[in-house]
């Protein structure tokens, strides 16, 4: 954790921005929460509970800003919510998401999957992709096996 405080430390001085206390609890806050993916209003409640002194806007310009030098991502499952993810240190490439339509759940894919989608758009689309956004929509392992359970019982 310290260690990672440090790196993402360098990149705000890189780009001329200094990890304030404020900042600091907002990016302690997204690497405890590492697997989760909160929205600007959770990660403000969770800030709050160590600076109670934090307001809504700061956490948002710390999360804008976290967005721009690439340290977070943000995203959106199509329930009009904007949520924050951590990117994975050293990887130019964003993980995918399986979002589960029953319980909510958002699982991650870390592999990519998609090299031969993307030479093929390059060549047919002449077009240079730098990264995309893969997501899908379903019924997750668990809300499967519940099912499962159900119909047996039945
Ligand atoms: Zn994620
Ligand atoms: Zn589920
Ligand atoms: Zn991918």
């Amino acid at each position: 954790m310290e260690e990672r405080i440090e790196r993402i430390k360098k990149q705000l001085h890189a780009a001329s921005y200094k990890l304030t206390p404020q900042r600091e609890a907002t990016v302690r806050v997204l690497l405890e929460r590492e697997d989760d993916h909160l929205s600007a209003e959770d990660v403000y409640l969770l800030v709050k509970e160590k600076a109670p002194e934090i307001g809504l806007a700061t956490v948002y310009r710390t999360l804008e800003l976290l967005t721009e030098l690439k340290i977070v991502d943000k995203i959106n499952f199509g329930d009009g919510v904007s949520r924050f993810d951590l990117r994975q240190e050293g990887v130019a490439h964003f993980h995918h998401h399986l979002v589960c339509i029953e319980c909510g759940a958002v699982d991650e894919i870390k592999e990519d999957l998609l090299g031969d989608v993307e030479q093929i758009v390059e060549r047919d689309w002449n077009f240079k992709i730098k990264d995309h956004r893969l997501t899908f929509h379903g019924i997750c392992h668990r809300c499967h096996d519940v099912d499962e359970k159900e119909n047996e019982a039945e």
